[in-house]
């Protein structure tokens, strides 16, 4: 077959690779701890689960229009008006299967050859997959555990050029925890006023995952409100990863490309999906505190006893549900910890090397455990390190 050249730039997140390796070693009976994936070991609330069985039974089965349903981006600008008290049309807002198609999308809107895009290293590495595969080029700006892993504006700026086409944001932040002060996100905005080329794509998926503080939207912004994509969803908030719920923002100029986009991939995200998300949004959110709380618990938990381990320091992570731990005092290398770690004592985790070249020396462990396996699986890395 003449394949496309471009499959081989498609990266992969390694996060999938050791889930399978952890699930295949499980069902040979090895007793795995899972500190690989980055999903919410909460089940859905029922209350969402019960407003997807009623839209399956009230005959949901259809397409629903391809930027989603009208009532479902209403509630999602109203959820944005309440919580950032931004102004935003439901014509910006898109219902995306899942967050990932978001920055896939504005990697091919705005990728494509010569167009330089700025990514985080580490970070999430579907970024850098993504504008691979659009045919740009990935620029990484560095997060060092020193200045808590936010970026500094300054450096962002520094390396725009006239071909950067986008800025990519995380924050709070995958692999790290990290959450960019607002001082920094002021700046950037000011400093991009001297570039009205470039767009930014803000990923804002574990915005409702601070642990101290509020979390500070790009929305905030109405000045760049011409060229700021939000990328959001339901996946981590409300434990429904598996659902495949998201939401882009995206400026009026892209609106119909992410559209044409849609119809050509993947229609519509499907009804029952699209109801569930309504009733997580418009319903009760005890869940979410108590989820935020759960990992906000476990985080320091992983950091004090990360933190005794020959070694290995890792600071308090402020958002999302990872703690990323530098490993670089002990004798592996990342990659090595990650596969000693799972294959001889049963710990899933990724190296930080999956997120980036700065992710060398570093490992990534996710608190979507109960408190009594992190304790177990650092206990067990206690005794990899002491054997090593
Ligand atoms: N953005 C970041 C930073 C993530 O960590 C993830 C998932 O791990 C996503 C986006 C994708 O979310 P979804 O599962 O909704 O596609």
């Amino acid at each position: 077959m003449l394949l496309n050249e471009a499959n081989e730039r498609l990266g992969t997140e390694s996060a999938f690779t050791v889930l399978a390796r952890a699930n295949a070693l499980a069902q040979t009976g090895v007793d795995v701890i899972n500190l690989g994936i980055g999903q919410p070991d909460f089940p859905t609330p029922p209350h969402i689960v019960e407003a997807a069985i009623k839209a399956i039974k009230d005959g949901h089965h259809g397409y629903t229009p391809s930027m989603g349903l009208p009532i479902l981006r209403e509630a999602v600008s109203a959820d944005i008006a309440t919580r950032y008290g931004a102004n935003v049309p439901i014509s910006r807002i898109q219902i995306m299967p899942g967050g990932k198609p978001t920055m896939f999308f504005a990697c091919m809107m705005l990728g494509g050859k010569g167009r330089e895009i700025l990514v985080p290293d580490p970070g999430f590495p579907i970024y850098q997959s993504a504008i691979n595969y659009a045919g740009a080029k990935a620029v990484s700006y560095g997060l060092s555990e020193s200045q808590g892993y936010a970026f500094s504006a300054d450096d962002v700026l520094s390396k725009i050029t006239p071909n950067t086409s986008l800025i990519i944001i995380n924050s709070p932040a995958n692999p790290t925890g990290g959450i960019t002060p607002k001082t920094e996100l002021d700046k950037l905005v000011a400093g991009l006023e001297h570039h009205p080329h470039v767009g930014l794509l803000s990923d804002e998926i574990y915005d409702r995952l601070c642990f101290d503080g509020s979390p500070v939207s790009m929305l905030s912004y109405p000045e760049i409100a011409d060229r700021l994509i939000i990328l959001n969803g339901w996946s981590k908030t409300y434990a429904m990863t598996g659902w495949r719920a998201g939401y882009a923002i995206w400026p009026e100029g892209l609106v119909d490309y992410a559209d044409r986009l849609a119809v050509n991939i993947h229609s519509c995200v499907n009804a029952p999906t699209q109801y569930a998300a309504l009733a997580a949004t418009t319903g009760p959110q005890d869940c979410v505190e108590e989820m935020r709380l759960a990992f906000a618990d476990r985080a320091t938990l992983i950091h004090q006893e990360l933190n005794k381990l020959e070694g290995v320091t890792c600071p308090l992570p402020k958002g999302a549900f990872y703690a990323f731990a530098n490993i670089s005092n002990t004798k592996f290398s990342a990659k090595s910890f990650q596969d000693t770690a799972l294959e001889k004592y049963g710990v899933a985790l990724i190296a930080g090397t999956s997120f980036g070249e700065l992710g060398d020396g570093y490992v990534r462990l996710s608190c979507a455990n109960s408190q009594s396996a992190i304790q177990s699986a650092i206990e067990k890395l206690a005794l990899m390190i002491s054997e090593s």
